[in-house]
């Protein structure tokens, strides 16, 4: 299973930065989780291929690139592009964002094959077919409702958080799962800010540390994401200092296979 976490942002060269304004993960170039990133950094054969997008939940930065994605495609969408989500996440995305305000309702729109957008509610527990992959979203704890997945191709299976504060069915699912490959887990702030993460929602370096004291997988290979683009070398720095053997930072751009 190929792993990628688009890029988001610039450096001073206008070459892809290693800081992550946004989230968009693309599966085996198919499937997309979250899409922040998603119409600005998807490549050629991405955009071709992706016709599923799951989210974790509906932050800016985890939705910023769906309406400009679908925008794109629009004339050219032969299947609607299917957006999985909570009931109340679509909701919010109907009445928040594709409003005809902020921009169109692609769901009632159609171009010369049909319609361009549809959407594919999934529960809290459920487990479900995307493509080629099973999903499964767990509960996490952030400011609105939010889930983690945990992913699997049938061979491979890894894990993502999404947007979390301290939490508990998250780890007690994964140390039931077998044959865990990865773990994508946030770490958003630095300890100094521990404040700022609690009333947002978001873990630290050192509640990550305590949080991963709930994680039996000692074998499973753990990446940071989701790191606050102004405080990178801060929480990177201090993930460094925790000593957490396979504990490390994913890549921007970077294409990691399992
Ligand atoms: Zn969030």
């Amino acid at each position: 299973m190929k792993l990628q976490l688009l890029p988001s942002t610039f450096d001073e060269n206008g070459m892809a930065s290693p800081r992550q304004h946004l989230s968009c993960f693309v599966v085996d170039d198919s499937v997309a989780i979250d899409a922040g990133s998603l119409a600005m950094a998807a490549s050629i054969v991405q955009k071709k291929q992706i016709r599923d997008v799951v989210l974790t939940h509906a932050h800016l930065d985890h939705i910023a690139g769906l309406p400009l994605f679908i925008d794109d495609l629009f004339a050219t969408l032969d299947v609607p592009v299917c957006v999985r989500a909570l009931p109340e996440i679509i909701e919010t995305l109907e009445r928040d964002i594709f409003n005809w305000e902020i921009y169109p309702r692609f769901s009632e729109l159609e171009n010369a094959k049909g319609a361009v957008m549809k959407y594919q509610p999934f529960a809290v527990g459920e487990e479900f077919s995307v493509k080629h992959l099973r999903l499964k979203a767990v509960a996490v704890n952030h400011k609105v409702s939010t889930v983690g997945f945990v992913v699997s191709d049938g061979q491979t299976k890894f894990a993502l958080s999404g947007d979390t504060a301290e939490t508990g069915e998250f780890w007690q699912t994964l140390n039931a799962e077998e044959n865990l490959s990865a773990l994508l887990v946030e770490c958003a702030f630095p300890n100094e800010l521990e404040e700022l993460a609690h009333v947002s929602h978001h873990l630290t370096p050192k509640t990550l540390k305590r949080e991963l004291e709930k994680f039996n997988r000692k074998e499973c290979s753990i990446y940071v994401v989701n790191i606050k683009p102004m405080y990178r070398d801060e929480v990177v720095r201090q993930i460094g200092e925790l000593e957490i053997e396979n504990l490390q930072i994913l890549e921007v751009g970077q294409i990691y296979e399992w």
